[in-house]
């Protein structure tokens, strides 16, 4: 069997001919298997999902409790069969409930590992190297100039602005799912234990979060209605970063501009986008993360989706493993 009649690229994403499944499918499908809960990747109007618990409750508060005609519950490890095709899920470290698909079948294995990060994240999961023959990743940040710092360093860099001005509120940019509950975890095993304000768009997510055992601490709705400016002094308020523009940004006092972002490496990309404090925090692998763990699964042959992928495909070659990118479309992830 040739990795190519395992999976195949469709027009609405990964497909298992044999299994008769797509692998985040863009569009509605029968049956899709779903890596982790960005919208990008878990899409609506399935008829039929599996994934693991955490995406299913993810999706479900994002689209609805009718987001798929029906659901399955994926368990870490467990090897579901499909058709005679062997899917399993493993964790891939990038949000809570994220996972990478293993898929065997006479004597093949492919991984698609989704998004994917090997930094620490005290709020998911590490990601769990799967061997296999051929292994599909990601190329988000797939060129050498991106090199992710510790993650708690950039947060000291948020502490250290917010001593330093104390009657500035800091508003900090981050995705609802899974940066800004990591940006909470963080601030709070760098010992940071006053209430964190946050966006109502985030707080549904996060109160998920706390209920799967990732302390956050007190969270506050970043709302001015009973109090004045001066109540976020010295505060920390998290938001998505497209609020930045609206009226809810300039309710707070002389506010510190920042935004946690792998994107942030790019200085230029940050002053465009008036961000005064950049905070290089990614839940996607660095340039490095990306070439180590290629090797460590061991695989001969490498297929590169969403990023750079020509970059990542010529590293590939130059180590003797053949690769190609993939041209999957539509997906812009919203976690960078
Ligand atoms: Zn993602």
């Amino acid at each position: 069997m040739r990795p190519s009649d395992l999976l195949c690229s469709r027009p609405q994403g990964l497909y298992c001919p044999p299994g008769d499944f797509f692998i985040d499918p863009v569009s509605p499908v029968d049956r899709a298997l779903i890596t982790h809960g960005h919208s990008d990747h878990a899409r609506s109007g399935h008829r039929s999902v599996l994934a693991t618990r955490e995406t299913l409750d993810i999706m479900a508060l994002r689209y609805g409790a009718d987001f798929a005609g029906s659901t399955q519950a994926a368990a870490l490890g467990e090897t579901i069969s499909l058709n005679g095709v062997a899917v399993s899920f493993h964790p891939a470290g990038h949000v809570l409930g994220s996972a990478q698909i293993a898929v065997k079948h006479n004597g093949l294995t492919i991984v698609a590992s989704g998004d994917y990060k090997r930094q620490p994240d005290p709020t998911c999961a590490a990601f769990e190297v799967v061997p296999c023959d051929v292994f599909i990743t990601e190329a988000t940040f797939a060129l050498p100039v991106f090199r992710h710092p510790p993650a708690q360093d950039e947060i000291g860099k948020l502490l250290r602005s917010v001593e330093q001005f104390p009657e500035r509120s800091h508003l900090v940019g981050a995705y609802a799912l899974g940066k800004a509950q990591r940006v909470m975890r963080l601030l709070r095993d760098a010992g940071y234990d006053k209430p964190i304000y946050i966006h109502g768009a985030m707080a549904r997510i996060s109160d998920y979060y706390q209920g799967q055992g990732i302390d956050l601490g007190q969270l506050e709705p970043a709302t001015v209605e009973a109090g004045g400016k001066a109540d976020f002094a010295g505060a920390i308020v998290i938001g998505p970063p497209s609020t930045f523009a609206d009226r809810w940004a300039r309710r707070f006092p002389d506010p510190v501009s920042s935004f946690a972002s792998g994107w942030m490496r790019i200085r230029q990309r940050a002053k465009q986008g008036g961000v005064e404090l950049p905070l290089i925090i990614s839940d996607h692998g660095d340039w490095d993360e990306l070439a180590a763990t290629i090797k460590e699964t061991g695989a001969s042959e490498v297929w590169v989706t969403h990023g750079r992928e020509e970059a990542l495909v010529r590293w590939c070659e130059l180590e003797g493993l053949a690769a190609k990118p993939l041209h999957l479309i539509g997906y812009e992830d919203e976690g960078q």
